[in-house]
């Protein structure tokens, strides 16, 4: 089994859920006492979203780079990004270590295409549903035409990750929320529903829909435990 690192701790309330993904996935395919091995490097998020807040990609950039390459020399054998805001800047990691990056868009795109949907709505932080890095990795290397919600509901979908999610905050009235910008963007005829943050899934589920709905977080584990399995 190869080695995974994982550059988390955006938020850790989703890092988590990979920990537990990729350890259970390990158990279920190879029995026993089989579990991941991982090397994980999780930031103090506060300092991240500062750079997010003022738009300062560089010095974000910088440190997702030296995370990488801190990972790389501690012996990992691949790495991922465990959140999709900040494949922003997925190809300077990738540029700037030797190992594999297993880039999460692709592993939803995947799964988008295996449920045959050709437009799902994008939820996500307003980075990754208003600038092009997510939406045209989707559509430039996948033919997927994602559709994101109106400013009233990207507000909201925004608003509520870095405020409640991110903090470890789920309640109903932002479950309905979610579910009020999901109903008012069927009207575009969307067929599926991305969880393009890694921490949208602990608020919302497959249950709650019936559209088919790809998250981001379970994909991008598996593909990862795939990876470290060949
Ligand atoms: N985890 C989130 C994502 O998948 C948002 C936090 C971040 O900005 O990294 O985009």
């Amino acid at each position: 089994m190869k080695t995974i690192g994982l550059i988390g701790g955006m938020s850790w309330e989703s890092t988590v859920v990979y920990y537990q993904l990729l350890n259970r996935m390990a158990r279920e395919r190879l029995g026993g006492l089989h579990s991941a091995k991982l090397l994980l490097w999780s930031f103090d998020f506060a300092e991240i979203e500062a750079f997010q807040a003022v738009g300062n990609w560089p010095a974000a950039r910088e440190a997702m780079i030296k995370a990488a390459q801190n990972l790389e020399k501690g012996g990992a054998e691949c790495i991922i990004i465990c959140t999709n805001t900040m494949h922003k800047m997925a190809s300077d990691v990738q540029s700037a270590v030797s190992i594999p990056l297993i880039h999460i868009a692709d592993a939803t795109a995947a799964e988008i295409q295996e449920q045959d949907c050709k437009s799902p709505l994008l939820l996500a932080t307003r980075y990754t549903m208003e600038q092009d890095f997510y939406k045209g990795h989707l559509r430039d290397k996948h033919g997927i035409e994602a559709v994101v919600p109106d400013e009233n509901g990207r507000t909201i979908v925004h608003d509520i990750i870095y405020q409640e999610l991110c903090q470890g905050i789920i309640t109903q009235s932002s479950k309905q929320a979610y579910l009020g910008v999901v109903e008012e963007a069927k009207s575009t005829g969307i067929d599926g529903i991305i969880f393009g943050c890694t921490e949208v899934g602990l608020l919302i589920g497959q249950a709650d829909f019936d559209l088919p709905c790809f998250d981001t977080t379970e994909l991008h584990a598996k593909a990862a435990l795939d990876f470290a399995l060949s």
